[in-house]
């Protein structure tokens, strides 16, 4: 198989220019003889990369300097467990907005190091509504407030930063980052594992208000310490140097696109384009969600008739539309729209739907 639409929810397609071009530095990269993996994090090559990475991401996305910018390790997983290591005190509590499968885990994984307060909850509805922010319950004490911009299984996604006053706001933004342009002051911590729109699996990207580095007082190893990764500029411990050379490699494809409101703009016009075949179909295919809440980045669909979709998934693989298979949760499709999906992909995904839905009516 020549070429194939990948629309795998993560880890996730990655822009060809940026494979191409890893292709070609893999076995020389920077004049070294070496490929990136081979080379000390320590050496000159690495750190100008590595420094010229940061420089470029805070450019792209307006981070302020006040903000510090890490390259991490764990998944987002790890840092569920991490954020309240290191933002709340011993016995303090912390407010959770749970509108998908990934914020009800960082509200699991949270609950041995801070009071975990539910503010907010929407599994009631299915998570196909976002919870409304007036019907929030936050406890302005609380050391901070998670939420999850995009829910990559259930397809919601805020399109607005919500407001929380002097709060700090922490935002798994795993499935969306970069995805538009961020208005970083609105919150106090940023991350996103890199495996669905900035690069490989193994890395997290963090950026965090640096007066907030201050509040780990807790006893706890300096692995655990984000305030120990930003003063050794995320070099603490062997980073991901792979992983660290290939976002910086998305980054300037990401300028290069014409940057992040080119990248909205982009994102939109596919997102549309699905929703529009999806309600445009009859009820063929159909979306659950409330049309206000629609994520631009994970689309979930079923079909009228659910003994088609092994059918459906086939036909697609054999047509070079790949891992559109939905979340076992959910069941149905779903097709995941990050930066790196071009919107040719996404016209041959409305191609094929339509030409299903005439050929097995
Ligand atoms: C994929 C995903 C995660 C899990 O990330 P890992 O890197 O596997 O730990 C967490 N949150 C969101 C929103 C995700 O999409």
């Amino acid at each position: 198989m020549s070429q194939v639409w990948n629309f795998s929810a993560g880890p996730a397609a990655l822009p060809r220019e940026v494979l191409e071009r890893a292709q070609r530095e893999l076995l020389d990269w920077d004049g070294s003889g070496m490929s990136v993996m081979e080379q000390s994090h320590r050496g000159k090559r690495f750190i100008a990369m590595a420094a010229r990475t940061e420089a470029e991401l805070r450019e792209l996305a307006a981070i302020p300097d006040d903000y510090a910018v890490l390259f991490l390790q764990g998944g987002a997983t790890q840092h569920f467990a991490q954020i309240p290591m290191n933002l709340a005190g011993e016995g303090a509590g912390a407010d959770y907005i749970v509108n998908g499968h990934w914020g009800a885990k960082a509200a699991s994984e949270a609950a041995p190091y801070v009071k975990v307060n539910v503010a907010a909850d929407s599994k009631a509805d299915d998570y196909r509504r976002l919870p409304p922010r007036e019907q929030w319950k936050l406890d302005p004490r609380a050391a901070y407030v998670h939420y999850t911009p995009n829910e990559t299984i259930h397809g919601v996604q805020y399109h607005d930063v919500p407001d929380v006053g002097e709060v700090p706001l922490v935002a798994d933004m795993s499935s969306d980052i970069l995805s538009a342009p961020l208005d970083v002051r609105r919150f106090g911590l940023i991350y996103a594992g890199a495996q669905k729109n900035i690069g490989p699996s193994g890395l997290v990207l963090m950026i965090v208000r640096r007066d907030l580095l201050a509040r780990a007082t807790r006893p706890m190893a300096k692995i655990f310490r984000y305030a120990e990764h930003a003063a050794n500029d995320s070099m603490l411990n062997t980073p991901n140097t792979w992983g660290w050379y290939l976002a910086g490699l998305t980054i300037q494809w990401l300028q290069a696109q014409g940057g992040l409101a080119a990248m909205a703009a982009r994102n939109r016009t596919k997102a549309e384009r699905l929703y529009a075949a999806i309600d445009g179909s009859g009820g063929y295919y159909r979306n659950p969600v409330d049309p206000a809440a629609r994520s631009r980045m994970n689309v979930p669909f079923t079909l009228h008739d659910s003994a088609l979709d092994a059918p459906f998934l086939a036909e697609a693989e054999a047509a070079g539309l790949i891992a559109l298979k939905g979340h076992k949760a959910l069941g149905g499709m779903r097709a995941s729209l990050y930066n790196a999906v071009p919107p040719e992909a996404v016209d041959a995904l409305v191609a094929f739907m339509r030409d299903f839905a005439t050929r097995h009516g």
